[in-house]
């Protein structure tokens, strides 16, 4: 059984594909949305999801959120004893997930398939693989998230050119992407966003008008200033979703040992909102521009991420486009409904059997040369395309460089991601350098071959022909920790893991 997870910065969860079709699998708690948060007990012991969610007013020093940020990163977060990695800390959600899909489809869950960002990197990407295999997992393929939303909302059971408009708020960020059949391959046509705007910051909103109405001031920076700030943020949360069902909510919270409570109403908020709202409008016309598509040609805007659950994003989305958005499907559950999507066509599910299904390469890859230019001068730094972006994965391609200086006894190849001619306005994935024999220059020739496949991991042959040299990269892996991945999902192993219930 392969399970579907949508590995998100606020919330995570899990589905299978059975029976036909894709369905969400509750936690221990009965939940089908998971926060995304860890927090370490004084005993030592880990605890993950809500539990650890809700001791972020109570133990901040021991708790991590929104580590999905720092992916691909090697940024440590301290907790108690020990320091994690941000894919340590995705690696102990994924586990947390898949004891409650074992737990509920009473057999071994060991595949996955886990969503991504559209604009997340070759690091990323790869950081999320590891984060999988450390909870113990298979990565089957990784999916770019508005992808499986398009898929949870059915986008391979319609026609070719028939774009979607995925408008994606979560907890803290905002992503807008196109997304389109094409000869049977789903593709992200586009995407732009906004990576600092998200419920997060309307929670924020909430929490001013608040905290003024109760002239609650903040306490001076410190530990008390942090749970002061984690139950501010709980009781907007509360509130704001409260204004979500009616026209005033309630602002109530405990500090100190004393109850303070106001109420919000929707008119207020609404008002102090509108300078977000208003920065939801940009991503979605430069997505339109960059895939060249009108919004009247749109076959359907699709709302993802709790936040749109907000009547105020609603209205908004609905006045931008002339027509209301699908709500069939909840928002915040798009994205892994649309895993367990892919996990059944992965896994040939009958009902799936016509699709095909593939995926593009959602940027340029290639290496930095040099290059003599129309006078003879050497420049460096020129971005040297090897696989363009939109070609459909798994692709391969070879490119040939020659040495440019006399006697010239390597090759160094940088590897970088992105759309810039100047190769250092790029991501710089990687270094290679490549022995040649010394020669006159241009007389050495090497043949680059990039293949990238479809979840998004690139691998590098080289070949130099002149000494049948042969060689092989696997872009950045590695990077992000020292040990192997298995000392490492050892070591998480060994971790007390607070029990399901
Ligand atoms: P992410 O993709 O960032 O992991 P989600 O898609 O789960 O997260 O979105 C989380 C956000 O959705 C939070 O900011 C939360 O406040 C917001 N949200 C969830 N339910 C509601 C609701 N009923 N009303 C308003 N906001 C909501
Ligand atoms: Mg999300």
């Amino acid at each position: 059984m392969i399970v579907g997870i949508d590995l998100g910065t606020t919330n995570s969860a899990i589905a299978v594909f059975r029976g036909g079709g894709p369905e969400l699998i509750p936690n221990a708690l009965g939940d089908l949305l998971t926060p995304s948060a860890v927090s370490v007990t004084d005993a030592g012991e880990v605890v993950v999801g809500r539990a650890a969610q809700d001791r972020r007013s109570t133990h901040p020093a021991q708790t991590a959120t929104a580590f999905k940020r720092l992916m691909g990163t090697t940024r440590e977060t301290q907790l108690g004893k020990r320091r994690y990695l941000p894919e340590d800390l995705s690696a102990l959600v994924l586990a947390s997930l898949r004891r409650d899909a074992e737990a509920a489809l009473g057999e071994p869950v060991t595949q996955a398939v886990i969503t991504v960002p559209a604009y997340f990197n070759d690091r990323q990407r790869r950081a999320t693989r590891r984060a999988g295999e450390l909870a113990g997992l298979t990565v089957e393929r990784l999916v770019n998230e508005p992808t499986a939303a398009a898929l949870a909302h059915g986008i391979h059971e319609r026609g070719d050119r028939e774009p979607f408009l995925v408008f994606d708020l979560g907890g803290g960020t905002f992503d807008v992407s196109i997304v389109e059949v094409f000869d049977g391959i789903v593709e992200v046509r586009a995407s732009a966003g906004d990576n600092r705007l998200g419920g997060e910051d309307f929670n924020e909103v909430v929490a001013r008008l608040g905290t003024e109405a109760l002239k609650l001031a903040t306490p001076p920076a410190g530990p008390r200033a942090i749970a002061f700030a984690a139950l501010v943020d709980a009781a907007a949360e509360r509130t704001r979703r409260g204004l979500s069902e009616g026209d005033a909510a309630p602002f109530r919270l405990i500090w100190e040992g004393a109850e303070h409570a106001t109420t919000v109403t929707t008119a207020q908020f609404e008002e102090a909102a509108a300078p977000l709202v208003a920065r939801l409008r940009d991503p979605v016309l430069r997505s339109l521009r960059d895939a060249g598509v009108q919004s009247a040609d749109l076959s359907e805007v699709v709302l993802v991420g709790g936040a749109t659950r907000m009547p105020l994003v609603r209205r908004t989305v609905t006045r931008m486009f002339g027509r209301f958005p699908g709500v069939d499907l909840h928002p915040d559950h798009a994205v892994a409904l649309g895993a367990a999507v892919q996990a059944g066509l992965k896994a040939r599910d009958a009902a799936l059997d016509e699709v095909r299904l593939t995926d593009v390469c959602p940027f340029t890859l290639g290496v930095a040369t040099s290059e003599r230019d129309a006078f003879g001068q050497l420049q460096a730094g020129i971005f040297a395309p090897i696989i363009e972006r939109n070609t459909v994965v798994p692709a391969s391609r070879e490119h040939r460089f020659q040495t440019v200086q006399d006697r010239q006894v390597r090759i160094r190849f940088e590897v970088y991601q992105g759309e810039a001619r100047r190769a250092s306005d790029n991501i710089l994935l990687d270094t290679i350098e490549v022995p040649v024999p010394p020669r006159p220059a241009g007389e050495v020739q090497v043949d680059v071959r990039f293949s990238y496949d479809a979840s998004g991991l690139l691998e590098v042959d080289v070949a130099v022909p002149a000494t049948d040299q042969r060689l092989r990269w696997v872009v950045s892996e590695g990077d992000g920790a020292e040990g192997s991945l298995d000392a490492r999902r050892a070591a998480l192993a060994r971790l007390k893991v607070h029990p399901r219930d």
